[in-house]
């Protein structure tokens, strides 16, 4: 695990015994499940320290204390085997976490591994955003929606920002170049009620260097978004 302790210091977490047994936990039962259910191509032990769990580390330098104290709740949209989701939520233990993940194979995963883990203040949801969006209790609700490989950014917008309640954020994981990206997100970050002249926050991780694209909500979302399932990637604003 020297991988992961070493990496989570440089990113200035300090993990203790109990939380790296479970991450430790998370990858046997990630290599595990694969085998009957896909969840991902990354199986190496080192491999899932870096790309999965010090990757999805690195969102926590972009989240509100607010949001990492539990005292307003995080959503993570298309979380799949839980990224950035429950790495974020075993080093930081108060955060109040909500998974959103379509595919019904892999959120039995989430909740296998969330109990396995014995983490509390977790809630899975099987759904699709386009949906789920419009679920009062889910609607406007979080203080930070994140995000990591679901879609470009105008059809995240859409996707995520619903979600987000007025002065939170929405925090997605990119690549390292990300003007293209966000100069043709304008519209659907504006559309939602995102504020447009967002920049992308450069972030180093141990292993690799990309972009945490950081949307504040400043208003809110109108009623008619998100668009029915599928709609947002197929016609994105
Ligand atoms: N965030 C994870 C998974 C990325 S794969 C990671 O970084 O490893 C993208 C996931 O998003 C898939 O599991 C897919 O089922 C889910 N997804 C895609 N569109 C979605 C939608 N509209 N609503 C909910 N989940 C969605």
């Amino acid at each position: 695990m020297e991988v992961l302790i070493k990496g989570a210091a440089r990113l200035s977490i300090d993990l203790n015994g109990e939380q790296v047994e479970r991450f430790r936990t998370y990858c046997d039962e990630l290599i595990a499940w694969n085998e009957k259910v896909n969840l991902t191509a990354v199986t190496g032990w080192e491999e899932v320290q870096e790309r999965h769990f010090l990757d999805s580390l690195v969102v926590a330098s972009a989240l509100p204390t607010t949001v990492l104290d539990g005292s307003d709740g995080t959503l993570d949209v298309g979380s799949g085997a839980g990224f950035p989701g429950l790495p974020l939520k075993i080093a930081y233990p108060q955060i109040d976490l909500t998974l959103l993940e379509a595919t019904a194979k892999k959120t039995a995963f989430l909740r296998h591994v969330i109990d396995k883990l014995g983490l509390e203040g977790v809630e899975v949801v099987t759904g699709r955003a386009e949906e789920e969006a419009y679920r009062p209790e889910m609607r406007e609700r979080f203080g930070a929606v994140v995000s990591r490989a679901v879609a470009r950014l105008d059809v995240l917008a859409e996707l995520c920002l619903p979600f987000c309640a007025v002065g939170g954020v929405m925090v997605a994981q990119k690549g390292r170049k990300v003007e293209e990206e966000l100069r043709e997100a304008r519209n659907a970050i504006e559309a939602m009620g995102g504020r447009a002249d967002d920049r992308g926050m450069l972030v180093e991780s141990p292993v690799s260097i990309g972009t945490l694209v950081v949307i504040e909500k400043g208003r809110s979302t109108p009623p008619s978004y998100p668009r029915r399932p599928g709609i947002p990637s197929k016609r994105p604003l």
